[in-house]
């Protein structure tokens, strides 16, 4: 098929709609799905603008918490509202907004969000493309939501020649067919964050190859012929997802699997989990679409890892091969694929007064020359919780945490030697913010608060760094004291 300068747009808004639930759904729209509420929808579009989702993610369950309504959202401070967004971009402008929101909707609105763009942009913070996001997403009524991404694509698409996201709205409403507007921003934020990037987009694996006059593109490089990526069945690239669940049958009654289907992981890796798997209920020992793999703890309600796949493993290896006192407590569990392994790990704990310091140290050398020595034949994915927060951005509290188990200068200086000897932290390599933890205490309301600690990781080896797409950390979802972290490889 020969390309022609303008892009037949009914193709590819078919070919979107059958490829983009194989990516991840832009964080509006999932609070929409998962709230319905045009208060939170409207509250989390001001949160994302120049924010990267998984930072708005996190924002906006903090604010939920604490503002689930407009009466609650007036009652909270503008330097409350800044502490609990923070670090979304422009916090400090979009707290005052946010302050703002609710005496101008009951003077103008007598305190309902309104359902029109000429209405919605009358509220503080609120621009076109905010206000169309909201009557599109929220009300469910047609409006384009012309962002970057929609402005950008539709360009190099041809289907409009413009030179603002204004100008590019005007034009999309004057011949793009309605039943394509309410649509058309989800489907092109999230093709333009995983293919039609704005640096690089990916057309050498782009479903619109053959419909795109690329317009103004400079090609990306394709990358060097590898060996093929084991991939998940019927997608182009593999998910995967770690979460310390503090007990599986805990954790299955708060609905366990609902949550993991929220995940939507390939290979979803869990520590902690607190029981041998006939002590499990049933919903939790099988997960639809998936076989599980085990290592309990010798010891009955104590750590130990699982993994649930939905890939055929070559081999699965349980624990490292060291003597019994590193295996007992079943820490190290190791699936095998064609070009990979996966490596789930639940490092010991060192304990307050660093009671335990000297078996964790040992531990971690141990882990680590096992780790390095699987990286010998082929790439290799380390996650779990090493219990130790990295650098001082990665706790809300540093000064106070100097000498805790978690952050002593011993556990930094392992964690530094086992990133400078090879493996990637991949959450660094998008995120360079503080702000952003896996761990919350359940005390003193530290997680509405975001006083935590980033110690669930993703790690990869040095070759396979190329294949990260996406890293990513899930603060809002609950139902453990930790959060699940994300890996998506290509
Ligand atoms: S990735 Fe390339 S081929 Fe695909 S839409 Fe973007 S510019 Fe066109």
């Amino acid at each position: 098929m020969s390309k022609a300068e303008i892009i037949d747009i009914e193709q590819a808004v078919d070919r979107l709609e059958q490829e983009v639930p194989n990516y991840r759904v832009p964080v509006v729209d999932l609070i929409a799905v998962q709230s319905q509420d045009p208060y939170k929808v409207l509250v989390a579009t001001i949160l994302s603008a120049r924010t990267r989702d998984e930072t708005t993610a996190g924002a906006a369950a903090r604010l939920f918490a604490r503002a689930p309504d407009l009466d609650t959202l007036a009652r909270l401070s503008e330097e409350e509202l800044a502490k609990l967004i923070r670090p979304v971009g422009f916090f400090r402008a979009k707290a005052g907004y946010l302050a703002r929101l609710p005496a101008a909707l009951t003077a103008k609105f007598r305190g309902k969000i309104p359902a029109t763009v000429e209405e919605l942009v009358q509220l503080p913070g609120v621009g076109r493309k905010t206000a169309n996001l909201v009557v599109a997403v929220a009300f469910e009524r047609p409006a384009i939501c012309v962002d970057t991404h929609v402005h950008r694509i539709m360009n190099i698409w041809g289907y409009v020649n413009t030179t603002t996201p204004e100008a590019t709205e005007k034009a999309l409403r004057a011949k793009l067919p309605q039943p394509y507007w309410r649509r058309i921003n989800s489907l092109l934020v999230a093709f333009g964050q995983e293919i039609c990037r704005p640096v690089g987009p990916h057309c050498d694996r782009c479903p619109l190859a053959q419909l795109c006059p690329r317009l103004g593109v400079r090609p990306r490089k394709p990358p060097a012929p590898r060996p093929p990526m084991s991939a998940a069945p019927g997608g182009t690239s593999l998910r995967l997802a770690s979460w310390n669940v503090n007990g599986l049958r805990a954790i299955a009654k708060k609905g366990f699997a609902e949550l993991a289907g929220e995940l939507d992981a390939d290979l979803l890796a869990i520590q902690e989990i607190k029981a041998h798997p006939d002590q499990l209920p049933a919903e939790a020992r099988a997960l639809p679409g998936y076989q599980a793999f085990w290592l309990p703890a010798k010891r009955k309600g104590y750590s130990g890892v699982a993994i649930y796949s939905r890939l055929e493993p070559l081999k699965v290896l349980y624990g490292m091969g060291q003597e019994e006192k590193y295996e007992q407590e079943g820490r190290v569990l190791t699936m095998e694929f064609a070009d990979f392994f996966l490596v789930n790990a639940y490092l010991p704990n060192a304990q307050p007064e660093l009671a335990r310091l000297p078996f964790k140290l040992d531990f971690c050398r141990h882990f680590q020359q096992f780790c390095e020595n699987l990286a010998t034949q082929k790439n290799v994915v380390v996650c779990g919780d090493l219990n130790v927060a990295h650098r001082e951005i990665d706790l809300a509290r540093p000064q106070e945490n100097q000498q805790s188990p978690g952050f002593s200068p011993a556990e930094r200086a392992w964690l530094d030697g086992f990133l400078a000897n090879g493996f990637t932290d991949t959450f660094r390599l998008f995120n360079q913010e503080g702000g952003n933890y896996t761990w919350w205490s359940y005390r003193g309301g530290a997680r509405q608060r975001n006083v935590g600690w980033r110690i669930d990781y993703f790690c990869i080896d040095s070759a396979g760094r190329r294949r990260v797409r996406e890293a990513g950390i899930r603060p809002e979802i609950m139902g453990s004291d930790h959060c699940p972290v994300t890996l998506t490889l290509g």
